[in-house]
């Protein structure tokens, strides 16, 4: 399988060239698009993060940690002291970067569940909801950060399958057929969890209809 270097470098290569092509297509706007770029970026790390010792959860859970650290602070805005807010926001950031971090890669198994097409659906949807409601991006954007953080996603997982295929010895190491699946088979408990998160995620998606006949166009240049 690929490691975190060439996960990064591929996904952020891809997610910026079409962010530049929508920017390009005048879609978004520059600063619009260096979200996208960070989306595709992250969505390329995201199928490791179950990886127990991996950057990819470092990184996943300190940026996880931040959006706790926001949701208190958002809490505390209306509700508590600006002592008491910050406390909060520290304890809120503390508990899910050590405890919760540490109890996901106990509980978790590498290349299992979430390293799937079904898993990397969630991931978009999640983010889509997030960007929407919490970061108040506007439906298209939020939708599009979403479709990027997919995106990334995939590229991983395709990634990973490529770097199964030995080229030179023209042949296929066992870890062929692993990395790149719609499900995980058979883990009939995760995939239900994974499935009712992606039915809560696309109830609270917020429609947008148009975004489709939008990105078209900028499919074109590709
Ligand atoms: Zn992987």
């Amino acid at each position: 399988m690929a490691n975190f270097r060439t996960h990064i470098q591929v996904a952020s290569a891809a997610s910026g060239l079409l962010a530049a092509g929508m920017v390009w297509a005048g879609e978004v706007s520059l600063s619009q698009a260096c979200l996208l770029w960070l989306a595709g970026s992250l969505g390329g790390i995201l199928p490791d993060m179950d990886s127990d010792s991996s950057h990819s959860l470092d990184i996943v859970f300190r940026l996880f940690g931040a959006l706790a650290a926001i949701l208190a602070l958002l809490f505390g805005q209306q509700h508590l002291s600006l002592v008491d807010t910050f406390v909060l926001g520290a304890v809120a950031y503390g508990l899910v970067r050590y405890p919760l971090c540490w109890a996901f890669a106990h509980f978790t198994v590498h290349r299992a569940s979430l390293h799937s097409l079904l898993a990397n659906a969630v991931f978009g949807l999640v983010t889509v909801v997030v960007a929407d409601r919490l970061f108040r991006l506007g439906a298209e954007l939020a939708w599009l950060t979403g479709l990027f953080v997919f995106l990334g996603a995939c590229i991983h997982l395709l990634l990973d399958e490529l770097y199964s295929i030995d080229l030179e010895g023209r042949r296929i190491k066992k870890s062929f057929g692993t990395a790149l699946k719609l499900i995980e088979w058979p883990a009939p408990l995760p995939n239900l969890l994974l499935l009712a998160l992606l039915a809560g995620s696309w109830w609270l998606t917020p429609a947008q209809p148009e975004l489709l006949a939008r990105l078209l166009p900028v499919l074109h240049i590709w």
